[in-house]
């Protein structure tokens, strides 16, 4: 999975080196003008026929018009990729792995995870019949396990934290041949990643700005990933601003990226778990990318993270998990830098309902009643 001789520079709970992408050929530079309709298998590494049969992807792209009066942007979309059968981004990875593996008849794919990714993989596994072995820290939102079993995935909880689950997992794989599915060590899941780029490019002309979640940077990677290879293709002149959202608690990237700071002891706590990571294990390929289309990445607290998550749910109908409302948290704080009739788009990467023991910080459970209505009215001050 790696290129053979930087994998010999890894070091258990360093950034990877060595990770691959998948490239283009070359009869695609420029095939395709702006405004051309295309369709994404065409520029996926694995053909359509191997894809599981779920509806991956495709995820609605929702207008904000209630933050026009709040913020006067009048153009922020939310990308909801809760939306996706296992409710969360991670399956647009677990999608094209669960292919790859189809095709070259592998049926068993290990992976670690704080949550989403296992979760994900799981159900992409279910799906086609391939079995996952799934190694995740104990410290993961019940919801994100409860999903795993549901599904029928081998669970091994690990006595020790994400990375110690990855490390592990990586061995896993070498003593029994399994596919490895870990993020950013897989290229299939940085290359998954990517489309969310097409979709959007589809469903919005001239985006000025994307915000996304980071904790191991891989969707950062994908994104750029995908929009690169829009510009590749012909298919887009110019790249949106990426910036990269990081938690206060968790800013692995944000450090390496501004600060050349790259430090492998560094302990991670936030209340948005899926960008929960000590050593972001993309780290040198996400800062690389991050670098070449002069994005940014930034840093949120984690109650810009609950108060983003409540004003998404109460102002647009969306129930996003915390790490996704980082991204709108990361617009807000940056919204004096950016032109208010600028295109910005916030990608949601996961359903709220995957972690509510986080949303209830910011919900008052109300009294009970007893079952009479002039008590009620009386309590909500409605004249009844
Ligand atoms: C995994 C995940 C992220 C972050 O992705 P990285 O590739 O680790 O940066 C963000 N949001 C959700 C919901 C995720 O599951």
């Amino acid at each position: 999975m790696l290129c053979p001789q930087c994998r010999e520079e890894n070091l258990e709970g360093k950034p990877l080196k060595g990770i691959l992408k998948v490239q283009l050929p070359e009869s695609f530079r420029n095939s395709k003008n702006e405004n051309d309709l295309f369709d994404i298998h065409n520029y996926l590494p694995v053909e359509k026929e191997y894809f599981p049969n779920l509806p991956v992807g495709n995820t609605p792209l929702i207008h904000a018009k209630n933050f026009q009066n709040e913020y006067g942007f009048e153009n922020i979309f939310l990308k909801f990729d809760g939306t996706n059968p296992t409710g969360s981004y991670k399956d647009r990875a677990s999608f094209l792995v669960s292919a790859f593996a189809k095709k070259f008849g592998l049926h068993e794919i290990v992976l670690a995870s704080t949550g989403n990714a296992a979760s994900s993989m799981a159900g992409i596994a279910a799906a086609t019949g391939q079995k996952a072995f799934i190694f995740m820290p104990t410290n993961a939102p019940k919801a994100k396990l409860v999903q795993c079993l549901q599904y029928g995935a081998t669970l091994i909880q690990i006595q020790g934290d994400y990375d110690k689950a990855f490390d592990l997992s990586l061995k896993f794989s070498e003593q029994t041949g399994f596919l490895n599915r870990n993020t950013a060590y897989n290229p299939m899941t940085i290359e998954g990643k990517k489309t969310s780029s097409f979709e959007l490019v589809s469903q919005l002309k001239n985006i000025d700005y994307v915000f996304l979640p980071a904790g191991d940077g891989v969707v950062l990677s994908g994104v750029i990933k995908g929009f690169l290879d829009l510009q590749f293709i012909g298919l887009i002149k110019n790249l949106p601003k990426i910036i990269a959202v990081q938690a206060e608690g968790s800013r692995f990237l944000f450090d390496a990226f501004h600060f050349d700071k790259w430090d492998l002891n560094y302990k991670a706590a936030t209340v948005a778990d899926s960008i929960s990571v000590n050593v972001a294990r993309n780290g040198y390929c996400a800062v690389a990318d991050l670098k070449i289309v002069n994005g940014d990445v930034i840093l949120i607290s984690d109650d810009e993270i609950l108060s983003a998550q409540k004003q998404l749910s109460q102002k647009t109908g969306i129930f996003c998990e915390p790490s996704s409302a980082a991204s709108f948290a990361g617009l807000l704080k940056i919204k004096e830098t950016i032109s208010k009739d600028a295109t910005v788009v916030c990608l949601l990467t996961g359903h709220g309902l995957k972690d509510i023991d986080s949303a209830i910080k910011k919900v008052n459970f109300p009294n009970t009643f007893p079952p009479d209505l002039e008590i009620i009215s009386k309590e909500l001050k409605l004249n009844m």
